[in-house]
């Protein structure tokens, strides 16, 4: 608990406060907001006092609190000590434990550290990378991307104190107690910086995608893209990584070409500029379909949306494969067209 919070001068406010931003605390806290036309402006009930017309304002890219009723506001640290009557030290411990990690998070935590290892130990996993043109190690190891053999991940969690029946239910192991993930490249996919789930693309012949079974979380990388003038959606990890090495840095990705309106909340609150659809374009149509579908939903909560063509039957990762540049795709993105 926070009986013992840390020093506040070793504490960085502003990252905190970035970390959890206010809008998002909120919403876990159920206030339920409407937006005002005045973007990034969200109105609700306030939470600290009765009333029956909503005068609670969030600006949610400034990250502060107004309310006109009763004349409290504030950032996030404000917010807390008002709603749990905590002192300013004790928030800091509190939010702080927010963000640290619930228990499933270390076995996470530790499996991802001991994939990285074998990713520099086994050349097959770089070797594959190359194939899908992934060649910039600095963004290998900013994605944080790893290796499974298979086979020795349940030894080594063992030896760090995990249980069997942990990392069962983690899905690091099956009921067999084999590793879930065996010889597949691993993205780790993280939300406020913890890692929740990891995505395993087979090397082999095994089923190509495989998640545990457990939420993806929310958008990939959204912290990073949240402040884009645009977005660039794409089906999965590899489009994404090839678009950033690229230098398209505004791409996100939804583990998939369906969108839960969890991901919906987070392109809309608060709203992001155009978001570029680009799917895969598929011999029978499928990506196509999905990429007028999603610009649908996408227009109906209030979104711009341009749907991406690329040249027949490539994904965006087989484009540069195939020998396009960043200026080619570029002008893919200019002449995007909406529904
Ligand atoms: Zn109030």
């Amino acid at each position: 608990m926070w009986l013992h919070p840390p020093p506040i001068h070793t504490v960085d406010l502003d990252q905190l406060k970035r970390r959890i931003p206010l809008l998002d605390y909120l919403r876990q806290t159920h206030w339920t907001p409407r937006r005002t036309g005045t973007q990034p402006e969200f109105v609700g009930f306030c939470p600290f006092h009765q009333e029956t017309k909503p005068s609670f304002y969030v600006n949610a890219r400034k990250n502060l609190f107004y309310c006109h009723g009763c004349g409290r506001g504030g950032d996030l640290i404000r917010f807390v000590e008002l709603s749990q009557g905590l002192s300013f030290r004790q928030t800091i411990a509190y939010l702080q434990q927010q963000l640290a990690p619930p228990v499933p998070q270390d076995v996470l935590a530790e499996t991802a550290a001991f994939y990285r290892l074998q990713f520099h130990r086994r050349p097959e996993a770089l070797e594959y990378l190359a194939q899908r043109g992934l060649r910039d190690g600095s963004l290998i190891e900013e994605l944080g991307i790893g290796y499974a053999p298979g086979g020795n991940l349940r030894r080594h969690l063992m030896a760090h104190g995990f249980g069997v029946a942990q990392l069962h239910d983690a899905g690091l192991i099956n009921l067999q107690r084999r590793d879930a993930f065996c010889r597949r490249v691993i993205f780790p996919c993280r939300q406020f910086g913890h890692i929740v789930n990891f995505y395993g693309r087979s090397i082999g012949a095994a089923f190509p995608h495989r998640f545990l079974p457990r939420s993806k979380g929310g958008l990939f990388a959204r912290e990073t893209v949240r402040q884009s003038a645009s977005i660039v959606l794409v089906e999965g990890l590899f489009d994404l990584a090839i678009l950033w090495q690229a230098g398209f840095r505004n791409t996100t990705c939804a583990l998939g070409a369906h969108l839960t309106s969890a991901h919906l909340e987070q392109l809309t609150q608060p709203p992001s500029g155009p978001v570029y659809i680009v799917f895969d374009q598929d011999e029978n149509q499928a990506g196509q379909q999905a990429s007028r579908q999603l610009a649908q939903q996408l227009e109906s909560v209030g979104l711009v949306a341009l749907i991406v063509r690329l040249p027949e039957n490539h994904d965006p990762n087989s484009h540069f494969l195939a020998g396009a540049t960043a200026a080619d795709f570029q002008a893919c993105l200019s002449a995007a067209q909406p529904l």
